[in-house]
């Protein structure tokens, strides 16, 4: 991971007005390290050993500040289970079946699907999302282990 988007990171929260506590710049550290879209769940289970006293509530409140200020996308999946991506630019999403692990991959954004949508349903377009399924390669090699 770079140095530099940390400390990029953190001049934005500092322009924002948002206090940078320990824990805080901990969450922020981990999501631009990873690049797996982790739940607040195993953010939590990476941090506890670090901030014993944290609990995943605090997790959750610094998502939420951290998304507030645009550097970390909430993917929510009608469940419980929101997944957070640091990488903030026009990206899509492959979703493993298996293990439900996220892998960006870049493509040029379908602007004209929203043009369509628009003039098909009259709706004011603000995004959309394109996610594609499949198995991981890491799950194909246990799937090719068992036969
Ligand atoms: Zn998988
Ligand atoms: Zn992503």
């Amino acid at each position: 991971m770079s140095e530099k988007r940390l400390n990029q990171a953190i001049e934005t929260l500092k322009e924002s007005g948002v206090r940078i506590t320990p824990q805080r710049h901990a969450v922020l550290e981990y999501l631009l390290n990873s690049m797996v879209h982790p739940t607040a769940d195993e953010i939590y289970k990476a941090l506890e050993g670090k901030f014993p006293n944290m609990s995943v509530a605090t997790v959750y409140n610094n998502l939420k500040v951290l998304r507030e200020v645009g550097l970390v996308r909430e993917l929510t999946y009608g469940d419980s289970s929101s997944r957070f991506d640091c990488n903030t630019s026009d990206h899509y999403h492959t979703i493993c079946n298996n293990c439900g692990k996220i892998v960006d991959f870049h493509y040029p954004p379908l602007n004209e699907v929203e043009a369509l949508a628009e003039q098909v349903t009259g709706f004011d377009v603000s995004h959309h999302r394109l996610e594609v399924y499949g198995t991981c390669p890491d799950c194909q090699k246990v799937g090719t282990k068992k036969h």
